[in-house]
């Protein structure tokens, strides 16, 4: 089968490697979309991810072949690549480890994942996808699981205002689950015109850019003054967790749901005293899984409006799209079609 293996120091190199067959309690998913995540991008860019890996955890496919003692799953069935409940011992560490620490210990994996044409799950692990989600949207719902967690870890109540700091996917995605969860007004920050014209789409009601204006001073007279309820920080850059500190209002919280794998400096003096909540957010449990899939097919997340005809690339394509995706984009959320 063909698949991007990567090569270290920002070389991936697309060619054929056996396809994996099922052992035991295994399911063989031949993918169709695998979408590209943030993650990644910072995997390649720092060069992070072991040589010979086959990166990919947003996709979705069908089942291919089953192992044996596989009675959930028959060939043909849609499916997630990922968001079942883990069986009892079988939490990853990333979510036991006392002292989990994702810079050194968050890319050790080779297995085989989603930029490849078949991939292997355990049973336990993929979801199935309602009918009334397409390939590409059920791509999405791990990132989307990431932004329904943050949601969920928030206070984000009934009729809260909300800022979102970044519309890369991630804050398109946290734009629209915090709508679905009450939030009556979303004011995101973004400086690329084409994603600053998908957060409008998504139901942002006020898009700042902030090369144009302060974002700080932008949110807070939109707010009366006071600043929004919450303010998620989906961007990680150097100034943006400040500028969620700064901007929240007085007892509010920030919560960081992008990954800053650079030194974030951090005036304190400026915010403190008003007594802010801090909370990062991780990953997606298969509760928020199977919440995503629910908004997905209810249209309460649009994975469309994410998407335009540029989205969508080819195996052979990965090399120029990370190295594209490494600078600063107006892409939108991109797609492999496998
Ligand atoms: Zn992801």
């Amino acid at each position: 089968m063909k698949a991007a293996v990567y090569r270290s120091k920002q070389r991936f190199e697309v060619r054929e490697i056996p396809t994996p067959e099922p052992g035991p309690g295994q399911v063989q998913v031949k993918i169709h979309r695998s979408a590209i995540c943030g993650t990644d991008v910072h995997a390649f860019m720092y060069d992070l991810a072991p040589s010979g890996a086959v990166l990919g955890h947003e996709f979705a496919g069908v089942i291919s072949a089953v192992g044996d003692g596989v009675t959930r799953w028959k060939e043909g069935d849609r499916v997630t690549g990922g968001g079942g409940d883990y069986p009892l011992g079988e939490v990853p560490p990333v979510r036991t480890h006392p002292r989990y620490n994702y810079r050194t210990m968050g890319f050790t994996n080779t297995v085989t994942r989603g930029y490849a044409e078949y991939t292997l799950l355990d049973d336990w692990a993929p979801l199935a996808i309602p009918d009334e989600v397409p390939d590409e949207a059920a791509a999405l719902t791990e990132p989307c699981a990431v932004a329904v967690h943050a949601v969920r870890r928030s206070r984000v109540r009934l009729g809260d205002t909300v800022g979102v700091i970044g519309a890369g996917p991630i804050g398109l995605l946290v734009t629209q689950a915090a709508r679905a969860a009450g939030a009556s007004r979303v004011i995101v920050s973004e400086p690329a015109p084409g994603r600053a014209a998908a957060a409008k789409t998504v139901g942002a009601d006020d898009v700042i850019d902030p090369f144009e204006q302060d974002a700080v001073e932008r949110m807070v007279e939109l707010t009366g003054g006071v600043g929004p309820d919450v303010v998620f920080d989906c961007a990680g850059l150097k100034n943006t967790l400040q500028q969620a500190f700064d901007a929240v209002k007085r007892a509010g919280q920030v919560v960081l749901v992008a990954v800053p794998w650079e030194e974030m400096p951090l005036l304190a003096a400026e915010w403190m005293a008003r007594e802010i909540d801090f909370r990062s957010s991780w990953g997606g449990l298969p509760e928020d899984w199977q919440i995503s899939l629910q908004l997905l097919a209810d249209e309460k997340i649009s994975a469309s409006a994410m998407m335009s005809d540029t989205s969508f690339v080819s195996l052979d394509e990965i090399q120029e799209t990370f190295e594209a995706l490494m600078q600063p984009t107006t892409q939108l959320q991109t797609v492999i079609r496998i």
